[in-house]
């Protein structure tokens, strides 16, 4: 039997990790888990019962509901993905949404949220062949990752990416609105106290400014193939 990996992507918003996990995963035959849909499904159950807004976050009525939020990955077979499910409801297009990501990097500061949400994925990764994308997967999560990359690209072509993806959703944005959003949740995630995004010391590398997908599978499978074989 070949061996079974645990590979963690982290990176900033918006730089493909979720495209490039989920190609990995599809190579493989592994579990694609992203971890941000979590953050995010958390977020808008807050959002749905008024425990967070531009103006105020109701941090004990959060911690205190944590335990009824329930988040699950279902495979939708006519699009052969995963889709997020809060409480057996199907969110995974309103969790992509912009006010969902105004408020998501405040929610995930929250300690309580971090380390609920860090045992899930600790379980769904129990048992290896996983590609799990996020800020913190190689750091907090699966620190023995066997392999752990920290992805990154130009603030200009990841707007570009994300306002791409938002209007082919049929989405209506402001490409200088999602711009700024990026830039935020950046300075949130990296200067946050708890797990903030940093690269792992035993992470490569990848900024993919420049790189098509294709690229990016090239220099990853090649990696990818030395590990399983062990050389
Ligand atoms: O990956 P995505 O952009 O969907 O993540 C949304 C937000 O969730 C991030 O901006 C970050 O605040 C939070 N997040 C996190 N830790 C992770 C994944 C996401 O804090 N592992």
């Amino acid at each position: 039997m070949k061996k079974k990996l645990i590979i963690a992507i982290d990176g900033y918003s918006s730089c493909g990790k979720s495209t490039f996990a989920k190609t990995i995963a599809k190579e493989l035959n592994y579990l694609y888990i992203d971890s941000g849909a979590m953050y995010r499904t958390v977020t808008l159950y807050c959002m749905r019962h008024g425990l967070v807004d531009n103006d105020k976050l109701d941090l004990q009525s959060i911690v205190n509901e944590l335990k009824d939020i329930n988040i699950e990955f279902v495979y939708n077979p006519d699009i052969a993905e995963y889709e997020t499910f809060l409480n057996s409801e199907n969110v995974e297009k309103e969790i992509r949404g912009i006010e969902v990501s105004r408020h998501v990097s405040r929610i995930s500061q929250i300690s309580e949220v971090r380390t609920r949400m860090m045992e899930l994925q600790r379980q769904i990764g129990m048992f290896k062949g996983i590609v799990m994308d996020g800020r913190d997967i190689g750091t907090v999560v699966f620190p023995d990752a066997e392999l752990k990359i920290f992805m990154t690209a130009s603030v200009e072509i990841r707007a570009k990416r994300r306002y791409d993806e938002l209007k082919n959703k049929g989405v209506e944005i402001d490409f200088e609105e999602i711009r700024r959003n990026i830039v935020a949740r950046d300075i949130t995630d990296e200067n946050r106290d708890i797990s903030p995004l940093r690269r792992a010391d035993d992470a490569l590398v990848l900024d993919n400014t420049r790189m098509t997908v294709a690229e990016q599978m090239t220099w990853v499978m090649n990696i990818i193939e030395k590990k399983i074989n062990g050389s």
